[in-house]
């Protein structure tokens, strides 16, 4: 299997089959949980 790790905060994000075991980072500005972190710092 794999896990597709955030670049921002490390969390684990997804995971998906697969015969080998793969880490990605997603790219982008991170994942849910750093956009929501993101708009209650700019409140
Ligand atoms: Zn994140």
């Amino acid at each position: 299997m794999g896990i597709i790790i955030c670049q921002s905060c490390n969390k684990t994000i997804d995971v998906f089959e697969g015969e080998k075991v793969t880490t990605l980072y997603a790219k982008g500005n991170g994942c849910e949980h750093c956009k929501s972190t993101e708009q209650n710092n700019n409140k």
